[in-house]
């Protein structure tokens, strides 16, 4: 990887508003793919590049499992590179099986104002998604407590605190509640849904913090805030985070007594690159492939980066930050290295594809992805359920 250093700001319009945000003729140079690809194909391309990121990070257990970061990137040149590859054979890991439970419990809940029956709904996904698990490498907290929800039983949907379950499994299948939940005013409705599926096999703050970060930057994302002032605006909604986790009333000691190492990695993260404040980011002068598996350990809890809750959505922004619109730096840094690159990967191909939809992506990764007609009908179906909810997404 050559080496690399950003100072830039990077920000955008979301498209489909250019009768409803005025936009100097200087931006629209650069907005012109975004202003031409409406949001609906955007939520498509999050679904599906989600996939694809999960897909290529894993390569049938053989990259997500290879520890160093060098040689995949010696077998991914050996492959022809990125855009060489056909995605066919390439099959989706449990992030992906996962991700579809969420959206297709989401979808099936529809319009459902009661909180408590859309997490039922989940459970039953969660526990009924175990079934497609044979060859796709599932972590083990999700399989554990996935397999012990009671979907039928009031609060079966709930398991106790678990001090050992700061995992990433929470954070890798969020993304699409902020598809589900993009408008500033149900901003409340997200936390409350991440937090509470994301406790349905990670109740520790460490893990379902990482599903609030993964939904909270696709509705980032969805509204065009641009990607620097994600982290800020995620420091921002934690004590949100906490005071629901309060209200609910559920192992409230246990989870504020866990509380501090989520918010203290991610704020000594935003520091180092310097958008404690919303940006714009400083990254060091050599950052390659080497260095980055070098940090990605660095910002571990048990040195495999990018496998708990805090980590895995880190190493994700951190590539969507410096990747800005190109789909193979974001794949170099979020697809390919030595930590859990599939989760990494999952997350950060949603957040690109939900900003950039299909732009620049070889078709060859994603036409014969597997479950590619379920993610975008999934997609279809979060873009419709959303749509009539807020006239208007803010900028
Ligand atoms: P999954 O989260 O995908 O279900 P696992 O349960 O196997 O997968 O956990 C994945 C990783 O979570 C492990 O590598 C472990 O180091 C990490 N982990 C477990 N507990 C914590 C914790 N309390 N804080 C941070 N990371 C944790
Ligand atoms: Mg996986």
């Amino acid at each position: 990887m050559a080496e690399f250093q950003s100072k830039r700001a990077f920000s955008w319009t979301p498209p489909g508003l250019a009768c409803e945000v005025e936009i100097s003729p200087k931006k629209t140079h650069h907005l012109g793919h975004i202003m031409s690809t409406g949001l609906l194909e955007r939520y498509v391309a999050a679904m599906v590049l989600s996939a694809v990121g999960d897909s290529l990070g894993y390569f049938n257990r053989k990259w997500e499992f290879l520890l160093n970061g060098e040689l995949i990137h010696q077998q991914l040149a050996k492959l022809g590179g990125l855009d060489a590859i056909n995605i066919e054979g390439w099959r989706v890991s449990d992030d992906t099986v996962m991700h579809l439970a969420t959206a297709e419990a989401l979808i099936t809940a529809g319009k459902e104002e009661d909180l408590t029956r859309v997490y039922s709904l989940i459970a039953r996904h969660y526990k009924e998604c175990m079934d497609d698990m044979d060859g796709r490498a599932p972590g083990t907290a999700s399989v554990s407590n996935a397999l012990k929800l009671e979907p039928d039983e009031p609060n079966g949907w709930r398991i106790p605190f678990n001090k050992h379950e700061g995992g990433c499994g929470a954070a890798m299948r969020a993304m699409c509640i902020g598809l589900r939940f993009p408008h500033p005013e149900q901003q409340d409705t997200l936390i409350q849904v991440s937090i509470e599926s994301g406790r349905m096999t990670h109740h520790h703050p460490t893990g379902y913090l990482g599903a609030v970060a993964s939904a909270l930057f696709t509705a980032y994302a969805v509204n065009g805030k641009p990607p620097q002032e994600w982290g800020k605006g995620l420091m921002e909604v934690l004590p949100k985070a906490k005071n629901y986790i309060v209200q609910a009333g559920y192992y409230v000691k246990e989870n504020l007594e866990s509380w501090d190492y989520f918010q203290d990695q991610w704020e000594k993260y935003l520091k180092l690159r310097g958008i404690s404040n919303g940006g714009p980011p400083t990254f060091p002068e050599l950052f390659g492939v080497k260095e980055r598996d070098e940090f990605y350990k660095s910002v571990s809890y048990s040195g495999w980066g990018g496998s708990s809750g805090h980590d895995a959505p880190l190493i994700a922004y951190d590539a969507i930050l410096a990747a800005e619109d190109s789909w193979k730096e974001l794949a170099h840094r979020a697809f390919f290295h030595g930590g859990d690159s599939d989760s990494t990967a999952a997350i950060a191909g949603c957040w690109w594809g939900v900003m950039h939809g299909f732009k620049g992506v070889s078709p060859s990764n994603y036409k014969r992805l597997e479950y590619k007609d379920r993610l975008e009908k999934a997609a279809r179906a979060l873009y419709a359920l959303q749509s009539k909810e807020s006239s208007v997404i803010t900028h």
